[in-house]
């Protein structure tokens, strides 16, 4: 499969061709503080499938573990990554085509808006798979 996938402004645009590893929807604290969004999706990828077409992404270290980039013209967050991993999440409202990706999870369930009902059957972890919750 192949995606294109861009920033708000244009000033970053890449492609992926291959499969998504995961989609795993985060509620946790940082992805709401990093996105401004109540929840968070991101489908990951090998970092070989994903090819930077224009820009390059801006990155903060966003714990000791993971950093997170974005567009430094416009500020869309694009991607998570975790440190010595060769993987790279893509959030997916940076596709141009959102509905092409299904989350397989949910992760840190536990921090979930409470108004946020969750009626798919997906499995629920507390914290990153570190214990499912239900
Ligand atoms: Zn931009
Ligand atoms: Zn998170």
């Amino acid at each position: 499969m192949s995606y294109k996938c861009g920033c708000a402004c244009g000033a970053i645009k890449f492609e992926i061709h291959g499969e998504p590893i995961n989609a795993a929807v985060c509620h946790c604290k940082q992805c709401k503080k990093a996105t401004g969004a109540p929840l968070f999706m991101a489908p990951a990828f090998h970092d070989r499938d994903v090819t930077m077409k224009k820009g390059e992404a801006k990155w903060f270290q966003s714990s000791s573990k993971a950093k997170r980039g974005f567009c430094g013209d416009c500020g869309s967050p694009l991607f998570f990554k975790f440190e010595n991993s060769e993987a790279t999440d893509v959030l997916i409202g940076c596709f141009d085509d959102p509905h092409q990706i299904e989350p397989t999870e949910h992760l840190w369930s536990d921090e979930r808006m409470s108004w946020l009902p969750v009626d798919d059957s997906l499995p629920c972890y507390t914290q990153d798979r570190g214990k499912k919750l239900f």
